[in-house]
């Protein structure tokens, strides 16, 4: 089954880490709308299957008014078979879920919530620039929870100076708490051009620690796992079978729709991206033109990207895959490039697949980049 990524470009405020594309000016949502509705009938003709998946990302998609979901969603439904069983996903800020707004969305085919909580302490909310307090962090929760919504995921940022080693336990402590299924935690990275670079160059804040980043990563491996979470993949854990549908088959490489500026689509060989650009995107959908450039994924490219998906999973990379689908050179290198890492006690061999372990974790991107193959590697 494939899977729908729709991308709503807009949010209340900037937080100071993001570098997402969105657009804090709500001017245009409803022509946005619109040409998202033309975006998905344009493409209709790339799933040929059922839609077992679909993800409202962003940006904020709660900011939306209810009727806007509703019209996406007859958009999606006239056009596609949407699985009975689909995982339905809208990433929501807690301030926009209120109760109305809460029992609004209840009635749509909407089946879980991401909700973007990162820290249940007001002193770091207020620095992460973020448009909710921690009263709402905590009522979003509790409000969805009461309106039915059992699938939850909520998100947590670590490695951030005002985050104490306290305040990350306590944090850890609140999910595991409200007994939600889900949790993405994600490391604070500094992205280029952020207003969080801009403050740690001018020395208004100080810069992150890798050492302690290192630490909140496994303080959260280790709280979580013990609260009876399995760590699937490196920046997810949930409980038993709760994975996040829609991911993990990015991760296994199923073919999906990218929907909205800056979306991406994949099927396989190919790469869609749509523009990052508001403006551009509406007036290009206007025309009736879908704004993406195309990425045809050689052999190499389609080697790396697995390695990268694969090996952040606990399900691990393949060797009898890449031997299958690659060939017998990408094993042999995969074999070779492998043993200083499992020398170093950074990865280890399970039923044919390689995986990380709790140390290797902590290097995936550079293990995956080590892993990494080009057409030169085999001249
Ligand atoms: S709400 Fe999300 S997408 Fe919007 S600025 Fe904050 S981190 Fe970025």
């Amino acid at each position: 089954m494939s899977g729908i990524y729709i991308h709503i470009p807009f949010c209340k405020k900037a937080c100071t880490y993001c570098d997402f594309h969105f657009s804090t000016s709500l001017k245009y949502v409803d022509e946005m709308v619109d040409a998202i509705c033309l975006e998905i009938i344009k493409k209709k003709d790339r799933i040929t299957d059922q839609v077992g998946t679909i993800y409202f990302g962003g940006g904020t998609p709660s900011v939306l008014p209810t009727k806007h979901f509703e019209k996406i969603f007859d958009t999606i439904i006239k056009n596609f078979t949407v699985s009975s069983d689909a995982e339905i996903t809208i990433e929501a800020n807690p301030d926009d879920l209120t109760g109305p707004k809460i029992l609004e969305l209840r009635k749509l085919p909407v089946n879980r919530f991401s909700i973007g909580v990162q820290s249940f302490f007001e002193e770091d909310l207020i620095w992460m620039n973020r448009a909710h307090n921690a009263l709402e962090a905590e009522t979003s929760i509790k409000r969805s929870q009461d309106a039915g919504f059992e699938n939850l995921s909520i998100d947590l940022i670590y490695g951030y100076p005002l985050l104490t080693d306290s305040k990350w336990l306590t944090n850890i402590n609140k999910a595991i708490e409200f007994e939600i299924p889900h949790i993405s935690a994600y490391s604070l990275t500094v992205e280029p051009k952020t207003a969080l670079a801009v403050a740690i160059k001018r020395g208004k804040d100080i810069p992150l620690n890798d050492e302690q980043s290192a630490s909140q990563f496994i303080t959260l491996i280790d709280k979580l796992t013990t609260g009876g979470f399995e760590h699937y993949e490196i920046s997810n854990f949930s409980k038993p079978g709760k994975y996040a549908v829609h991911n993990t088959n990015y991760w296994r490489g199923v073919t999906y729709l990218g929907i909205g500026p800056s979306a991406h689509g994949f099927n396989g060989n190919v790469r869609y991206l749509n523009i990052a650009n508001n403006a551009a995107y509406l007036s290009s959908m206007e025309l009736g033109k879908i704004p993406e450039t195309i990425e045809e994924l050689d052999l190499y490219d389609r080697f790396n990207e697995y390695i990268m998906t694969s090996l952040r999973t606990m399900w691990g990379t393949s060797l009898s895959k890449i031997e299958s689908e690659f060939g017998k050179f990408f094993l042999a290198d995969t074999l070779k490039t492998m043993e200083s890492f499992v020398e170093r006690d950074w990865l280890y061999q399970e039923d044919n697949h390689l995986k990380l372990t709790t140390d290797g974790k902590l290097f995936a991107d550079y293990i995956a980049s080590e892993l990494f193959l080009s057409a030169e590697d085999h001249r």
